[in-house]
């Protein structure tokens, strides 16, 4: 499966020619207060392309459908900038800005 990422300098190319960066997952939690659970989470649960990272079962439970995220992205074959972006894992496709589309 292919598809397209814009590259805020380069503008939409296929995706071949960018590096998955991982999910952004916000800034680090704050040590005091902070269970062992949050931190595990906080740690390992990330998207991958095709499910998630360190879930039970490796992959992405029936019914439990992944929600838009920002992820990083690495234009290695082109400007080489590295970007944020929002996508939605279950169909591929980058999310402007939560509008329609
Ligand atoms: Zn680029």
């Amino acid at each position: 499966m292919t598809f397209r990422l814009t590259c805020p300098v380069c503008g939409k190319r296929d995706v071949y020619e960018f590096t998955f960066g991982g999910q952004d997952r916000g800034p680090r939690p704050a040590q005091e207060g902070l269970s062992a659970e949050e931190h595990f989470r906080w740690v390992q649960f990330r998207m991958i392309p095709g499910g998630w990272e360190g879930g039970e079962g490796g992959g992405v439970r029936e019914g439990d459908r992944a929600a838009p995220q920002e992820e990083w992205w690495y234009h290695g074959q082109g400007c080489g900038v590295w970007f944020r972006t929002t996508r939605d894992p279950g169909t591929n496709r980058e999310v402007e800005g939560g509008g329609g589309g």
